[in-house]
């Protein structure tokens, strides 16, 4: 018999402020106003909408948590409740803004010079340029130590040689940031620096690559490298080590945790509705115990993954949040919202299938979200060696 129904059993509202309450409300709006009308359009046609970049920017969701410089200024909490809301549309969406604001902007703002923040941070913030971040080599993957591209000095300028693969935006970016080894005087082993290579400079190229069933409305590149000239102004002055690098894929991965809850919620509730509508053996989906058994799953996944995010948001609010607990935060975010994509696709039985539910979908991307900033195997070793001590890596 059906009754009153209530999709979640949690509510976070009344532990956010004014202004979170205000963003998250802001971005939801857009998104599904904005974003869900066109997304299985470029999924299927494997193109990333270009014309919304102005106005992710009129929305503030580039940069959004940077201080100064034309940003937002969210707090942690507020920034992941906008990457919740674009994730629930699409993970590649969110990937363009994550990789703009964590990946490109975020290193600007935290080892840029005064001089580079300046040239770079409001354009990007406004949308005006692009940008993406050259870590991942053809040999070089979980192990990113391991890397290739490297910088030798000659004057006053850096000559860099390499390649990067599985980059998202570098074809149609302005600039990337590009992580490659430097033998520093002094020192007997190479050190990895960032550097800022920008579109123009002669030996730099973005070849776009093709083929992709995951991530489709986000484009993805490779990046080469051959002989490029790049003037000392452009590195990165605040960091080096390896350390610089994985700072900025900490920032990208509290992201993707808020974000993976956005993907869950999405095709829980494409599930939860299509089960009330659908009806076999005379009775809605939702009437048998064991759909209900899923449903009950993904919402009680969904609720506990919540909750561990704004935790961490809060923690990161106070300066408190580790490494870890962003490995945790990612990893088991995402599983849990690639666990809800595969139940929820079984809920819809065949049209589960087709773009137009928006499920399957969110289970091909969540595939490369499962893989890309540290895989979950990756994130079980971090988690693994803080909990007991052992490295488990090599
Ligand atoms: C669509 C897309 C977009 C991307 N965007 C970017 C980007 O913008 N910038 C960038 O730099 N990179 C990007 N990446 C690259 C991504 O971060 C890498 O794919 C990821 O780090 C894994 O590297 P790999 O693919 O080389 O896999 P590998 O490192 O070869 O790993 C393959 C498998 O082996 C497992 N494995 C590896 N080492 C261990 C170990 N020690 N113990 C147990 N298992 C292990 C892995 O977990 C995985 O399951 C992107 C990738 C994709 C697919």
């Amino acid at each position: 018999m059906a009754s009153a129904s209530q999709p979640y059993l949690i509510d976070i509202t009344p532990d956010l402020a004014e202004e979170e309450r205000l963003v998250h409300a802001s971005a939801a709006d857009f998104c599904r106003s904005r974003l869900l009308p066109i997304i299985a359009e470029h999924y299927e046609a494997g193109t990333f909408p270009r014309e919304l970049v102005p106005e992710f920017a009129r929305m503030g969701f580039l940069g959004a948590p940077l201080e100064g410089y034309g940003c937002a200024g969210l707090n942690p909490v507020a920034y992941g409740l906008t990457m919740l809301e674009l994730e629930k549309v699409d993970s590649g969406l969110r990937s363009f803004c994550s990789v703009q604001t964590a990946l490109v902007m975020w290193p600007i703002f935290a080892y840029g010079d005064e001089a580079q923040k300046q040239r770079w941070l409001p354009a990007m913030a406004r949308g005006e340029a692009i940008g993406c971040f050259g870590l991942t080599e053809p040999g070089s993957g979980s192990d990113p130590g391991s890397m290739r591209t490297n910088a030798r000095k000659d004057g006053s300028d850096y000559i860099l040689n390499g390649e990067k693969m599985w980059i998202t935006n570098s074809p149609i970016a302005d600039v990337a940031v590009v992580w490659a080894k430097v033998h520093e005087d002094g020192r007997p082993e190479p050190v990895i620096r960032g550097f800022l290579v920008e579109r123009g400079m002669p030996g730099f190229s973005t070849p776009e690559i093709h083929g992709k069933l995951s991530l489709r409305a986000s484009i993805t590149g490779s990046i080469v490298l051959e002989d490029v000239r790049v003037p000392a102004s452009n590195l990165l002055p605040g960091v080096s080590g390896l350390k610089g690098p994985l700072g900025c894929l900490t920032q990208a991965r509290y992201g993707i945790g808020w974000g993976a809850i956005g993907a869950a919620m999405g095709v829980y509730e494409r599930a939860l509705d299509y089960s009330k509508d659908r009806k076999q053996f005379d009775r809605p989906l939702a009437g048998f115990q064991l759909t209900q058994q899923k449903l009950v799953e993904m919402h009680n996944a969904i609720g506990k993954s919540l909750l561990l995010a704004l935790h961490f948001g809060r923690l990161k609010q106070r300066g408190k949040l580790t490494s870890t607990q962003v490995s945790w935060l990612k990893r088991d975010n995402v599983a849990m919202a690639l666990d809800c994509a595969r139940t929820a696709r079984s809920i819809l039985g065949g049209n589960g299938i087709m773009g137009e539910f928006h499920v399957m979908r969110h289970l091909c991307n969540l595939e490369t979200v499962y893989t890309y900033e540290g895989t979950h195997e990756v994130h079980t070793l971090a988690i693994g060696r803080a909990i007991t001590g052992e490295d488990a890596f090599t």
